[in-house]
């Protein structure tokens, strides 16, 4: 079977986990790993340049945490990492100070950037760096344009509107500061890659994580062709609620939707996502056991199942549901 994945970072790794549980792959490979077949297609908005290399955070967190490598405190970043080169770098007073960039993890910058400046596109970089971490699934970055998520915000500092690299609002300000729109700058000229295009093409079963809808499935959808590609495969498309009791799990989900104009609820992100049957890109919407209203976004079937991702096993039967409600079956 093949299982085509759209996802983020932490929240999609996660979720990853668990459908390589359910199917028997990567960490979980005991049964016959050629039977299934699992693409993973990230986020890249969240991508960009730190003192000279380049930093793609949802692509090295699903490569790490399949590959058995990430840090397991923080669910992101390389495990037992030390921080030197971030101390030498604050020491010649070089900006910014506010991204941690371990010293681990340099290393993956420094082969990708120079793989990059070499003139290879992302995805085979990406795939020579998972030669190393042998994930068990294939993370294709969405597009190997670059198509960076910016986030116009009134500047704390002399009350001006001004827009900043997601990882500024993010990182440094932790979304706390007054924020007006987001902006996916690049899409207009950015392509979804070939292989992303197929990988959702051919699907037997196309899943939505519950990544964040606006800054990671927000920019994924944003690149040219990848609605068209969801809207027109033969597959069903199933997505996720990320949000539990009118709140996301982890992170600021909520504050990117209110930025939006939508509230933190999984029937106004499922409406968002819209039907196929529409003009949207979901055929089935999972929610959290008791979260299903009656009031359904239109043209969408809800099924609710417990979508708490504890650890693979119950991920994985997470998986199991989206499976069951679309009639696929490993
Ligand atoms: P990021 O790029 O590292 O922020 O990660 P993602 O965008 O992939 O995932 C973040 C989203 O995952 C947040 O909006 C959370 O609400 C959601 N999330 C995290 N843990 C869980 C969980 O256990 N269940 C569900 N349903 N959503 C979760």
């Amino acid at each position: 079977m093949k299982v085509t994945v759209l996802v983020g970072g932490v929240g999609g790794a996660k979720f990853l986990l668990g459908v390589q549980k359910l199917l028997g792959l990567g960490r979980f490979g005991e049964a016959d790993a050629t039977a299934h077949e699992l693409t993973a297609v990230v986020n890249v908005g969240d991508d960009a340049w730190m003192h000279g290399v380049r930093i793609c955070p949802d692509l090295d967190t699903c490569m790490y945490t399949l590959g058995g490598g990430v840090d397991p405190e923080r669910g992101w970043g390389h495990r037992d990492e030390t921080w030197h080169a971030m101390e030498e770098l604050a020491r010649y007073g070089m900006q910014p100070d506010w991204f941690g960039l371990g010293d681990r993890d340099l290393a993956t910058h420094l082969v990708r950037t120079q793989a990059l400046r070499g003139g290879y596109p992302l995805t085979e970089v990406t795939a020579a760096l998972c030669d190393r971490w042998q994930p068990g699934a294939r993370l294709l970055p969405v597009t190997d344009d670059s198509c960076e998520t910016h986030v116009v915000i009134t500047d704390p500092a002399d009350d001006t509107q001004r827009a900043i690299h997601f990882q500024e609002w993010w990182v440094r300000y932790r979304a706390e500061v007054p924020t007006h729109g987001f902006g996916f700058v690049g899409a207009e000229k950015a392509n979804a890659t070939p292989q992303v295009l197929e990988a959702i093409a051919d699907a037997d079963i196309v899943l939505l994580a519950p990544s964040n809808p606006v800054v990671s499935i927000g920019a994924i959808l944003a690149i040219p062709g990848i609605r068209a590609a969801l809207r027109s495969t033969p597959a069903p498309v199933v997505g996720y609620s990320p949000i539990i009791a009118g709140k996301p799990l982890r992170g600021m989900a909520d504050t990117c939707l209110s930025v939006i104009g939508l509230e933190s609820s999984s029937h106004a992100v499922g409406q968002h996502y819209g039907s196929r049957s529409g003009t949207g890109i979901l055929d089935y919407w999972l929610v959290h056991e008791g979260e299903a209203t009656a009031d359904e976004p239109a043209g969408i079937t809800v099924r609710s199942a417990p979508l708490l991702m504890t650890d693979p096993a119950a991920t994985a039967e997470m998986v199991r549901a989206g499976l069951n409600v679309a009639g696929v079956s490993p």
